[in-house]
């Protein structure tokens, strides 16, 4: 009898089909076969999960380590090592950097710089902006996952960051999506309409208010449903694949729903910080609750959860966006000081688990959620489910542990800012992530090493 490498038994393994009592087989990497608990061949290691639920890895594709940029907020090493921790076995990573992936030069520099980095698998997205216009067929050639594209304006300061990644205006936004319809990779968008953001945001401020709520007023709901529903109209002119990210409003998610119907091609994010958090939370956290776009009301957040309980959110991401704390803290003074974002790699799956405990959803759901749906998005052929021939990548999941989030815990360089969540009581912990066949996190210990990451492009 052949020998293989590594059979996890007795586990109880998760799919959007179900769940299943079977034992999984795993060789060079890759699951080869699935069977019932009695038959376990000859294998150099063996993982007891009995009690456990095992779920393919979570893969993660809306997160921000910008690695190069201020590598003292986060690098690629210290960030995978945060998705290795949550059960995170890929990830793609946002063209937001210094520089920034806006050509096919800087995209292969960033994964030169990074790949010695990388815990977790990983692919890129690039920049697709009124000033790169040109680069964007070449860099689907080179294997991106997929464009991002910004509506509201490059924050000041910031722009060699953002460079290649703002649309600027309505006419470049028809034609970054005229490009990106000449690919087969989808146009993710960042959905505040920038127009309506200057008179709110104008408004507040002839106030003097400075206040964390500000923040929130000053980017009203009406800014995301306005920017979507601009995009989906041009998406179905141009026959663009287009991307949701970050939504935070059900009425911009309806309007999705709507031209799904129409053909367009469609994806759409949401993030826990909308689902668990609303806009009184920002009292609570201040300047460490400023995001973009904003908390929303308890009454916004209740419908939204109707669409990803209905499946027309295909995606739960992160939007992991860490800073230093002297960077957060200026927005105790003044809101508008400070940059938007906050680190969620270390508590993505531990805030949707603690949801499937207080049986808001099944963890059938959260396979299709945090990996099935990402994986068919993208094309990433080998990965996102339990199934013979895919890569050997999963979550261990304890659902009756009992734990409580504390920033010091965390593998992300960006802690002293991870307050949104700190202290809660989570029920559901992952407790091993297993990427490729190898262990690289056990118990709350990352043992993955740099480099172990491979790149990921779209399947043919
Ligand atoms: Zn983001």
């Amino acid at each position: 009898m052949t020998r293989i490498d590594l059979v996890i038994k007795n586990g109880t393994i998760v799919r959007s089909d179900g769940v299943f009592q079977v034992n999984i087989h795993v060789n060079n990497g890759k699951i080869v076969a699935l069977t019932d608990y009695s038959y376990v061949p000859p294998c150099d290691e063996l993982i007891d999960a009995q009690g456990l639920y095992v779920m393919t890895g979570v893969i993660e594709p809306h997160l921000h380590l910008r690695d190069p940029s201020i590598n003292e907020r986060e690098d690629f090493e210290s960030g995978t090592k945060a998705c290795a921790a949550g059960g995170i076995t890929s990830i793609v990573e946002h063209p937001i950097s210094n520089p920034s992936v806006h050509n096919v030069d800087n995209l292969k520099n960033r994964i030169e710089a990074v790949k010695h980095k990388a815990v977790v698998d990983y692919g890129f997205y690039g920049g697709a902006g009124f000033d790169n216009l040109d680069e964007m067929e070449s860099l689907a050639e080179a294997g991106i996952m997929g464009f991002k594209t910004f509506l509201p304006a490059s924050p000041p300061g910031r722009e060699s960051e953002f460079k290649g990644l703002n649309a600027k205006d309505d006419g470049y936004l028809y034609r970054i999506l005229e490009n990106a319809a000449k690919t087969d990779i989808p146009a993710l968008f960042h959905l505040e309409d920038n127009t309506l953001l200057n008179l709110f945001e104008g408004r507040i401020k002839a106030k003097g208010r400075l206040d964390p709520m500000a923040h929130i007023d000053s980017r009203p709901e009406i800014c995301e449903i306005v920017a979507v529903a601009k995009l989906l109209a041009m998406a179905e002119d141009t026959g663009a694949k287009v991307q949701l990210v970050h939504m935070s409003t059900d009425r911009a998610v309806a309007l999705a729903k709507y031209y799904r119907t129409l053909g367009v091609s469609i994806s759409i994010e949401t993030c826990p910080q909308y689902l668990v958090l609303d806009s009184s939370d920002m009292d609570r956290c201040g300047a460490f609750a400023k995001m973009n776009p904003p908390l929303r009301s308890k009454k916004t957040q209740e419908r939204l959860w109707k669409y990803v309980l209905d499946g027309t959110i295909d995606m739960v991401v992160s939007d992991h966006s860490p800073f230093l704390l002297e960077e957060k803290e200026r927005g105790n003074e003044n809101i508008f000081d400070c940059p938007p974002g906050h680190p969620g790699l270390d508590t993505l799956l531990p805030l949707m688990l603690n949801e499937v405990s207080k049986g808001k959803l099944r963890l059938e759901q959260l396979s299709a959620l945090m990996a099935e749906n990402v994986a068919r998005i993208y094309r990433m052929k080998q990965k996102g489910k339990i199934e013979i021939g895919k890569d050997a990548d999963f979550v261990f999941i304890d659902m009756n542990q009992e734990w409580v989030i504390r920033a010091q815990d965390m593998y992300t360089k960006s802690k002293g800012t991870a307050k949104l969540f700190e202290g809660f009581v989570i029920k559901g912990k992952p407790v091993r992530t297993i990427l490729r066949g190898t262990t690289i996190m056990k118990n709350g210990e990352v043992m993955g090493k740099p480099g172990e990451g491979k790149l990921l492009t779209p399947s043919k």
